[in-house]
């Protein structure tokens, strides 16, 4: 992954706010689609607490290349996304150029608009959703509560395990989720009744860009180029439905009543900085078979991202109280890496579309408090955690407000952030 000017640590923006933004200064320039007023939907760039009109921007220069460009940024992003990572590195290094130069402050300037006056939308048209389960140390614990003795399957040291999710109930961050109701089990038989175990799952959101043809796989060493970007990713569960119909096909009511994705695509080359080696294996794991197996993706395939997870409850807010932190843990804990992931999915033919969304699986760390769900962080729901007002919780209530948060950080670079992926707990 390529380091260019865009990347250096002391580089200053013009724009008021940028410098001291925690999640977009102009080393970040993440894309996002929004609206204002009568204005629709519509591509935009996040720098400091303001969004760039990117199609409005590139209008106004009057180049005929750009006007073709300005054209992709009308409506959901995928095209964008299908434009691929020459076109988007060029556009980077030119908004970096233009944002960080204050004598030419008046080509962008007309184009700004307060991200607090936008309404930000699900950034493209998800034409399929499938979610992995690549963390490892979510897939041992959440195994060793099924399987004691047995924690991992054999075959997930050799394939990344995968399931197809439902892609109409991927909503925006800060859209409020609706508590699902369905079959539970009980001593008496099962019931349909509201779950009473409604769980987060922390996980980072692929991206498609250009995608393959049906028929036409992905080779691993090309991966990395069908990569649009990244953002935060809530698989709501509800473990009691999901306990009772996982059974023999996996999933499926339990997670399809809402995703939650935050609103910005972080893209590859902002995350240049943060890249890492793949998951290091252990001397006994097997080799990835050779389609899954490339030098450069070992080498840097990884991502070393710290990823927050932050809980209220309505008494919390009620009395004043600020969130708190309740787990935080690496995304360096991902087994299979995203370029892995994609080449395992077109490895039979799969066709990739742009804008299709890959979910990382749930990313826990080793410790108890680095656990990307309720569900490991309160060991089944055995522990409560205890709130700042003394409520406990072992998975969410009416109320609760969950926040997602993740950070690029590395000696020597500019960190950079997501934005949130918050969703409110209705009834
Ligand atoms: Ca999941």
């Amino acid at each position: 992954m390529k380091l260019d000017e865009t990347h250096a640590p002391d580089a200053r923006c013009w724009v008021p706010g940028a410098d001291t933004s925690a999640d977009f200064p102009v080393q970040n320039l993440p894309f996002c689609l929004f609206s204002t007023g009568d204005l629709g939907p519509r591509a935009g760039v996040a720098i400091g607490s303001s969004l760039i009109d990117l199609g409005a921007f590139l209008h106004s220069t009057g180049h005929d290349a750009d006007s073709v460009l300005a054209e992709l940024c009308a409506g959901p992003l995928n095209a964008l996304l299908a434009s691929g990572a020459e076109v988007r590195g060029a556009l980077r290094r030119r908004l970096f150029a233009i944002l960080t130069d204050p004598s030419r402050r008046g080509e962008i300037e007309p184009f700004l608009v307060p991200m607090a006056e936008a309404e930000l939308h699900v950034p493209c048209e998800i034409g399929d959703y499938s979610d992995f389960y690549a963390g490892i140390h979510h897939a041992t614990r959440v195994g060793r509560l099924f399987r004691p003795d047995n924690p991992l399957l054999p075959n997930y040291r050799h394939i990344p395990i995968g399931y197809h999710g439902r892609a109409s109930s991927v909503v925006v961050s800060g859209t409020p989720v609706r508590r699902p109701a369905g079959q539970i089990a009980g001593p008496e038989g099962p019931r349909f009744q509201p779950s009473a175990r409604l769980d987060h799952e922390f996980e980072l959101g692929i991206l498609v860009g250009p995608g393959n043809l049906l028929g036409h796989p992905i080779p691993i060493s090309e991966a990395a180029d069908h990569i649009a970007g990244f953002t935060l990713l809530n698989d709501w569960s509800a473990r009691d439905i999901q306990a009772w119909e996982y059974q023999p096909l996996g999933p499926f009511l339990a997670k399809s009543f809402a995703t939650t994705l935050s609103p910005f695509i972080v893209t590859p080359e902002a995350l240049a900085p943060f890249r890492c080696p793949a998951f290091p294996r252990g001397k006994d794991d097997p080799a990835p078979l050779p389609y899954l197996l490339d030098p450069q993706d070992q080498a840097e395939g990884g991502l070393s991202l710290t990823l927050e997870t932050f809980l209220s409850s309505a008494a919390m807010r009620e009395q004043g109280m600020k969130e708190v932190r309740i787990a935080s843990q690496s995304a360096t804990n991902l087994y299979w890496t995203p370029a892995q992931m994609i080449a395992h999915h077109s490895s039979n033919g799969c066709n990739l579309r742009p804008g299709d969304l890959l979910g990382t699986g749930t990313i826990s760390g080793e410790g108890q408090d680095e656990a990307g769900s309720l569900l490991e962080l309160t060991d089944g729901g055995t522990r409560p955690i205890t709130l700042p007002t003394g409520e406990t919780r072992t998975f969410l209530l009416a109320g609760d407000r969950l926040r997602l948060a993740a950070r690029g950080e590395r000696p020597g670079f500019r960190s950079i952030g997501f934005g949130p992926c918050v969703g409110e707990i209705i009834g």
